[in-house]
């Protein structure tokens, strides 16, 4: 298995992961013309969808979901709290209840996360003992959270922003407030502080994908600085852009 982002951050999430029985996409804030164009950078169309899941209703994962399910014929997979903001039919999913999708035999398991939405997940996926993680939006790092994404071979977690950029940076006090919470976004230290926890547990992804970077509140070089020493101990770590495709990462072999 191995993913791709087609964009990462504020202004529209769409992330792909190659099962190696076809795509899935997970969330789609970009319009469904510019998923579309994007895809075809990777020599994709949307006839390779499998599956569209959805992680919460934000504007930023969901803006171009409804119009690529009807230009796709994709189903769509969403919690209800989720699906309330869709405009489009939809499976209905559950936290912690796994599931499969039709013409997949990967395991798909949303995992609550506290994030100010009305019923967000995010996505761990397992193939024959081989699992990737998608972890963006999320305010604080639970117990639940370290369980459920501790032994994934690929990983795509959110470093959201440096926390003096923020407090010092041009954002209302109330949005500010808003993201710095433990119901908002991940900063540089949070993320930090939770990699040296699943690294501690041994679990050492072979392909990391730090993402959800904002522009205005973050540096690679200020991610970087909260890091330290952790960079050096994965195989492969990239930065997905909210501009550019990043293409596919080193496919973890399925066993
Ligand atoms: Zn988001
Ligand atoms: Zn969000």
């Amino acid at each position: 298995m191995r993913l791709a982002t087609l964009g990462s951050g504020s202004s529209g999430n769409a992330t792909l992961l190659d099962t190696g029985e076809g795509l899935l996409l997970i969330d789609c804030g970009l319009s469904a013309k510019e998923a579309e164009r994007r895809m075809a950078e990777l020599d994709l169309s949307m006839s390779d969808l499998l599956a569209i899941l959805v992680t919460h209703e934000h504007a930023d994962h969901i803006g171009g979901v409804s119009a690529l399910a009807s230009k796709s014929g994709a189903p769509v997979f969403a919690s209800r709290g989720t699906a309330r903001k869709l405009k489009c039919t939809y499976q209905e999913i559950r936290a912690e209840q796994e599931f499969s999708v039709p013409g997949c035999s990967v395991e798909i398991k949303p995992v609550a996360v506290p994030h100010d939405a009305r019923e967000p997940v995010q996505f761990t996926f397992t193939l024959n003992s081989i699992k990737v993680g998608i972890l963006t939006d999320l305010g604080s790092v639970t117990p639940h959270v370290v369980e459920e994404f501790t032994g994934c071979h690929s990983l795509l977690v959110e470093s959201n922003h440096c926390r003096e950029m923020l407090s010092e940076g041009p954002y209302p006090a109330a949005l500010k407030r808003r993201i710095l919470g433990p119901w908002g976004h991940l900063s540089n230290d949070q993320t930090a502080g939770f990699l040296k926890q699943i690294f501690a547990l041994g679990s050492i992804p072979e392909n990391l994908i730090l993402g959800h970077i904002s522009k205005e509140n973050n540096s690679k070089t200020r991610v970087e600085d909260c890091l330290g020493d952790l960079v050096s101990k994965v195989n492969s770590l990239v930065y997905a852009s909210q501009d550019e495709v990043l293409p596919w990462s080193n496919p973890v072999r399925n066993a």
